[in-house]
């Protein structure tokens, strides 16, 4: 369905059009393509396309955001490099508001990063910047492709996981020796 878009400016897909939202509960299911977001993802990036369910709940100048992220991450493995892809999930919770706040209100507000004060005017928001952190502490620091995963040969590079090598012997050979060694000395 189409939405309605003020005149002249373009809204974003992760913009909410804030007096479009119904008081109470409400409920919101976007679809984005990652690549929106501008993740600098480093090793892994998101495939396929994000999906964000969340739940308004609007009174009056109040807008409570929670909901959450699902995404599929695809890298290497770290310790076989074959590729690997699994899912990321992340929490979204944001509590917009929209009026003149008091000194003392503000400074609370200011203290809690995910309370974002909006101008009393504002017609809406973008949750970009939101997703885009709920996503970044999200991202796995590694990935394997199974949890037993054996990993590279480190002589020959073969994938372990396919079996085991020609130089299995000789590795074990020369561990001892460096014992050996240890104990001359
Ligand atoms: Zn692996
Ligand atoms: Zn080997």
């Amino acid at each position: 369905m189409a939405r309605r878009r003020p005149e002249g400016g373009k809204v974003p897909p992760t913009a909410l059009i804030l007096d479009e939202i119904e008081e109470g509960l409400s409920r919101r299911q976007l679809e984005l393509d990652p690549a929106h977001l501008e993740l600098d993802e480093g090793e892994f990036r998101l495939v396929g396309s994000l999906q964000v369910g969340f739940r308004i709940n609007r009174s009056a100048q109040t807008y409570q955001i929670e909901g959450q992220l699902h995404g599929r991450v695809a890298g290497e493995c770290a310790r076989c490099l074959e590729p690997v892809e699994q899912d990321l999930e992340a929490p979204l919770q944001l509590l917009l508001q929209r009026h003149q706040l008091s000194g003392d209100e503000r400074e609370a507000a200011g203290e809690d990063e995910d309370v974002e004060l909006l101008a009393p005017g504002a017609k809406q928001v973008d949750l970009k910047e939101r997703l885009r952190e709920a996503v970044l502490l999200e991202l796995p620091i590694r990935m394997y492709c199974r949890e037993d995963c054996k990993g590279l040969c480190v002589q020959c590079g073969h994938n372990l996981n396919t079996g085991a090598c020609a130089c299995a012997a000789g590795q074990s050979d020369s561990r001892w020796s460096a014992l050996r060694d240890l104990k001359l000395s």
